[in-house]
């Protein structure tokens, strides 16, 4: 595995390939998903210790953490404010980076009177695989 652009970070083995698989998958991995792909690469790690590097990751801000609903938290690789797409049928989440019409702000902003600092939204649906 590259790790070349992990080592500057000054981040101990587990928490290199911890970062590492997040860092890898397109999706967005529960801390179950990260453990058992961080055990593939390194077999003595612990949950608890894969937890606990989620938890420092992501107070370090080399990660995030999203959560829909009451399902299980996910950790996201992108960092900059993003929105997402989420199968309705298997779970599946997609990012979305795109820009906001400032209309629909606009619009948000006058309904609750709120003074607007961000905006996201999820995109709930059917993905390609599931609606083939
Ligand atoms: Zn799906
Ligand atoms: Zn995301």
């Amino acid at each position: 595995m590259d790790n070349s652009d992990l080592q500057d970070l000054g981040l101990t083995r587990q928490r290199e390939v911890v970062l590492h698989v997040i860092r890898e998958s397109l999706g967005h991995l529960t801390a179950n998903e990260v453990f058992s792909r961080a055990k593939q690469l390194l077999p003595s790690i612990s949950f608890a210790t894969v937890y606990n590097s989620l938890r420092f990751l992501k107070g370090a801000g080399h990660i995030t953490e999203i959560q829909f609903g009451n399902g299980a938290s996910r950790f996201d690789r992108l960092t900059s404010r993003h929105d997402h797409a989420l199968c309705i049928k298997c779970g599946a989440l997609v990012d979305i980076e795109m820009e906001h019409p400032q209309e629909l702000v606009n619009q948000a902003a006058a309904y609750s009177k709120f003074k607007p600092e961000s905006l996201e939204f999820t995109l709930r649906g059917i993905c390609p695989d599931c609606a083939r």
